[in-house]
């Protein structure tokens, strides 16, 4: 039995790897769980599943109810570090959203926890410090892919034998506004944006499918999981999601993982590396889908992309000013302060002023992280006047 600690347990991916658990319940144990607000929804989790640890970040202090309290406790914003550092977990899913999770990682690491991680921005933003500390797949595994993406493409690797890919094909839905014009999309609502067509998932990753700044996240991604060369790193759009992602080898041989968009796939197979086991979900039908869809993407129209491979080239810190800063724009985008179409302004002017601060160490990460922001509030205030 494998023990895990599940850091943002109340959200889309949390919530989805608690009914992995739930489906094995002789597989896994859950050895503590954290979110940051919703007090409510932790505590029924912990009574369902009776972690060692559990820890709500975005609060001093909350009176636990008497039932709950042989779990041990945590409060404020260290205690995410806290938990993946300390709780009896053999992994540690990272499933908070934005770079908050890369302390935490870093942490579960130093303490020699696998790591599984759905926390894309942790890894935008600390790529150079996080993969110093981590092995991808392997007998030795200690970072396992959660994306699904980058699962596919992971899976896609452990199938070549050690050959070296020649490149790496991620797919993308292409969100909500696929089918729109420029200034359609300029001018898109939070509530458009939110209604993604085969995702149920949080609200910034959703933003961020429908801006493609989710697939400009991932091509980042990919480089730093394997290694590649942004020349190698190509995005397709395919808007039924089953291609999941594709690798192509030195031969022209293509490999692609497929299956319905549901993330317990890519969690359970993160869960149980590298063992594959039952995830009771229903089969892929391909005849009774029909047909698969490819096309390039339109750079004019969805034009985040283009910045993701700047952002690689211009190396440092520069990724973490890409995500700060889209962090940020999202936020005021979700709050009604910037239209649609400025979250790409913000972001493209803030990694112009920035370029590419110093990414050596955890505290030059963060501090570009927090000048990045800083920029991108300045430019979102004068984008409101
Ligand atoms: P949600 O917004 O649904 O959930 C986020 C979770 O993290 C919640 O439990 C939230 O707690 C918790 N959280 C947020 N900030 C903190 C913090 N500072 N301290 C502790 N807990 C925190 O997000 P998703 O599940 O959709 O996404 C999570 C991550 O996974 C993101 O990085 C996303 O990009 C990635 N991902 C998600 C996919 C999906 O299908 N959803 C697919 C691929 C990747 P609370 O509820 O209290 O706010
Ligand atoms: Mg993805």
């Amino acid at each position: 039995m494998r023990s895990i600690t599940i850091l943002g347990s109340t959200g889309s991916i949390g919530t989805q790897a608690l009914q992995v658990v739930d489906m094995h319940p002789g597989e896994f144990r859950v050895a503590a769980l954290c979110a940051r607000h919703n007090a409510q929804a932790l505590f029924d989790q912990v009574r369902h599943y009776r972690p060692d640890m559990a820890a709500l970040t975005g609060r001093e202090h909350v009176d636990v109810p008497d039932d709950l309290r042989n779990c041990q406790w945590h409060f404020g914003h260290d205690a995410l570090e806290k938990l993946a550092r300390s709780a009896p977990a053999d992994d540690v899913l990272v499933a908070v959203s934005g770079m908050v999770g890369l302390r935490a990682l870093l942490a579960a690491r130093e303490s020699g926890r696998r790591v599984l991680l759905a926390n894309k921005e942790a890894l935008v933003a600390g790529g150079a410090l996080v993969m110093s500390r981590c092995q991808v797949g392997g007998e030795h595994a200690s970072l396992l892919p959660v994306d699904s993406e980058h699962s596919a493409v992971f899976q896609c690797l452990n199938a070549a034998e050690g050959n070296p890919f020649a490149r790496i094909i991620l797919t993308a839905s292409g969100g909500p506004f696929r089918t729109w014009d420029s200034a359609r999309i300029k001018q898109a609502t939070p509530a458009q944006a939110l209604k993604h067509p085969n995702w149920s998932m949080g609200a910034k990753i959703t933003v961020d499918s429908a801006s493609m700044f989710n697939k400009a996240l991932e091509v980042i991604e990919a480089r730093w999981l394997f290694d590649a060369k942004p020349e190698q790193i190509e995005v397709l759009i395919h808007p039924q999601s089953i291609v999941h992602s594709l690798v192509e080898f030195a031969d022209g041989a293509v490999l692609a993982q497929l299956g319905l968009p549901d993330m317990r796939i890519p969690i359970l197979y993160a869960m149980s590396y590298p063992a594959r086991i039952y995830s009771g979900l229903p089969s892929l039908n391909l005849a009774q889908l029909g047909q698969l869809t490819f096309k390039s993407p339109d750079d004019g129209r969805f034009p985040a992309l283009s910045l993701a491979y700047q952002a690689i080239r211009a190396g440092g810190a520069a990724a973490a000013v890409l995500n700060a800063a889209n962090e940020q724009a999202v936020a005021a985008f979700l709050a009604e302060r910037i239209p649609f179409g400025g979250i790409y302004q913000v972001v493209s002017d803030t990694m112009q002023r920035l370029g590419a601060p110093d990414a050596d160490t955890l505290e030059a990460v963060e501090h570009a992280d927090a000048a990045a922001r800083r920029t991108a509030d300045e430019l979102i205030s004068r984008m409101n006047a």
